[in-house]
């Protein structure tokens, strides 16, 4: 993950309650061959977590004969000759809900090739919960309940669905709303309508006690979730080799850790006479210890494949910008200091302040910093009659003597905005940031 993401407090307390209540019931059809529904009231009455509300529970999973009661009848009455399902169950519930309190050790995948017809029922009523219930709707027309209040332990407890679920992540997470996987795209609109969709970052065909599991949901763009992740898990590695399967640290785990953001710069190689611009590779900083964690982003999202792909509209945007940023305030290209703000102030704006809220903001501010480094050194040198040639300062020169018409027609603007306390702040920012690339 690039960015950062926050989980909730509302979502946390509502899916663990959904992962409990799951596993509770698993445990319940593993002790029972038939299963009853006043049975099933009574004995969730007796746990501390769901008393008073067992009738109304027991009444909500036999009311959907098909999605609820059928796997979980099926999983019960399967027989189980080497008596692996009460073990298996255990597992699951430690994995889930080690999950809940951190993100260490193994998690073992559901085999798909070779699972049990009562795997398959108890993995079938896991992810039901997810497809029929938490999940939005592809219709309006078909749209999901979400999971009633009376499932819920908290006080005063109210329905909780998709819509609940992605609202409580725009509020903790106001500054974000770009795919925190990719940079991408936006994953809400304007407006607030939030159109998106819910990724299992761990997949729930391999891990269904996962399915509605808070530590493992992110919104993301349709780009990730339907056409570049799918079904990758990131804790098997390429070669599929179980001996070489990853723990839950070697991978970027949700809500525990912050982005890639902080902890990465991106290597770009600028075009010259015989090659165009080049997104290489993400790179830990100095210091930062999360090599492992950028191969995995690299295997399941194609990251920064994605943007390499991009880079020329990536660069166009970078100078266009500038283009504009000199026009309005008149810096002329033989003014190397102002110049040099001009183009601080620009990346300032990338990787402070459109970070999380525009597109593609980390690639353009990293290309932005090498080529400001570039025409840093070229100007610095520029004394000298054999000057360095720098990409930014040639394809400025040449775009603002093809739009030279349209600069003369600004006002001029007589407020310096380099010279404000604000932008001196701004400035002396993105040069430590520039640092990054040359110290490492
Ligand atoms: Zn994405």
């Amino acid at each position: 993950m690039i960015h950062e993401v926050r989980l909730p407090a509302l979502t946390r307390e509502r899916l663990t309650d959904v992962v409990v209540l799951q596993i509770w019931l698993l445990f319940y059809a593993v002790s029972n061959s038939t299963l009853d529904q006043i049975d099933c009231a009574n004995r969730l009455n007796r746990c501390p977590r769901f008393r008073g509300r067992g009738e109304k529970i027991a009444k909500w999973i036999w009311q959907a004969s098909e999605s609820r009661l059928k796997p979980l009848q099926d999983f019960a009455l399967i027989p189980d000759p080497s008596a692996d399902k009460r073990k298996w169950v255990k597992r699951l519930a430690c994995e889930a809900f080690r999950l809940l309190k951190k993100s260490t050790g193994t998690l073992e995948p559901l085999n798909n090739q070779n699972i049990t017809p009562w795997q398959k029922a108890a993995s079938d009523f896991l992810i039901g919960f997810y497809e029929n219930v938490l999940r939005e709707a592809s219709s309006p027309k078909r749209k999901n309940p979400g999971f009633p209040p009376y499932i819920f332990s908290g006080y005063n407890p109210s329905t909780f669905g998709a819509e609940n679920f992605l609202t409580a992540f725009k509020e903790e997470n106001p500054k974000l709303s770009i795919c925190p996987a990719c940079d991408e795209s936006k994953y809400s609109t304007k407006a607030g309508s939030i159109k998106t969709d819910i990724d299992h970052y761990l997949p729930k065909s391999k891990y269904p006690h996962l399915a509605c599991h808070p530590y493992n949901l992110v919104p993301s763009c349709l780009a990730c979730n339907q056409r570049i992740k799918k079904t990758s898990d990131p804790l098997s590695s390429q070669t599929n080799n179980p001996a070489t399967r990853r723990r839950l640290e070697n991978i970027f785990c949700l809500y525990r850790e912050p982005g890639l953001w902080e902890q990465t710069y991106l290597e770009v190689s600028l075009k010259n006479k015989n090659n165009p611009t080049q997104i290489d590779s993400l790179k830990p900083k100095e210091n930062s210890n999360v090599g492992d964690k950028i191969e995995v982003i690299k295997e399941i999202y194609r990251i920064p494949e994605r943007w390499s792909e991009q880079v020329d509209e990536i660069e166009d945007y970078v100078y266009r910008k500038l283009e504009h940023l000199l026009s309005a305030f008149q810096v002329s290209l033989d003014d190397s200091q102002t110049l040099l703000d001009c183009f601080d102030y620009s990346l300032s704006t990338d990787y402070l302040t459109e970070r999380g809220q525009n597109p593609f903001s980390f690639a353009r501010a990293w290309l932005l910093a090498a080529l400001i480094n570039e025409a840093e050194q070229s100007l610095q040198t520029s004394s000298n009659s054999q000057s360095k040639s720098s990409a930014l300062l040639e394809e400025l020169e040449l775009r603002l003597k093809q739009n030279a018409d349209e600069v003369f027609m600004e006002e001029p603007n007589t407020v310096h905005l380099f010279k404000k306390a604000k932008a001196r702040s701004s400035i002396e920012n993105a040069r430590q940031v520039r640092q990054t690339v040359k110290k490492n």
